[in-house]
């Protein structure tokens, strides 16, 4: 089942077409992945390199000796991972995908610097942005509705 999926960044500087083959997705706990995503993991969809298009192009940032990352230098979205030399693939984030909802997680990574604490979260209070009232008021003051 081949699909074609298009992302990008928070502010729509760097755009993206990607064709999967299928739904999987993973998270890394590395602890590279922490900073350069800010998250307590990066959930990624890992693609081969000819099933990504960069329709606008990316800005990268050398993380490592043996790898770098593309992300937006306009807003800083983290955009995902490659590996510098003999790269087979590419990570990219499952966030910046237009519609993120299709991915399941089959698998976790770097697990050495994993939080517990953060992997079962289903039985947490749970609260729409809608719901929030300091949200809802800034938007409000801005003169707009809470965007999707
Ligand atoms: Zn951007
Ligand atoms: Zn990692």
């Amino acid at each position: 089942m081949t699909k074609t999926l298009t992302g990008g960044c928070q502010c729509s500087r760097v755009r993206y077409t990607a064709t999967i083959e299928n739904d999987d997705a993973y998270l890394c706990h590395c602890r590279m992945c922490q900073r350069a995503t800010g998250g307590f993991a990066a959930a990624f969809v890992n693609l081969p390199l000819a099933g990504l298009t960069w329709d606008r192009a990316a800005d990268w940032y050398q993380s490592s000796p043996i790898a770098h990352r593309p992300f937006c230098s306009a807003c800083g979205t983290p955009l995902g991972f490659a590996f510098l030399k003999n790269a087979q693939g590419i990570d990219i984030t499952v966030g910046s995908f237009d519609d993120p909802s299709a991915f399941v997680p089959t698998q976790h990574s770097g697990v050495e610097s994993m939080h517990e604490a953060w992997l079962d979260t289903a039985g947490l209070p749970r609260q729409r942005s809608t719901e929030i009232e300091s949200v809802v008021g800034h938007w409000k003051a801005a003169g707009m509705e809470i965007p999707e």
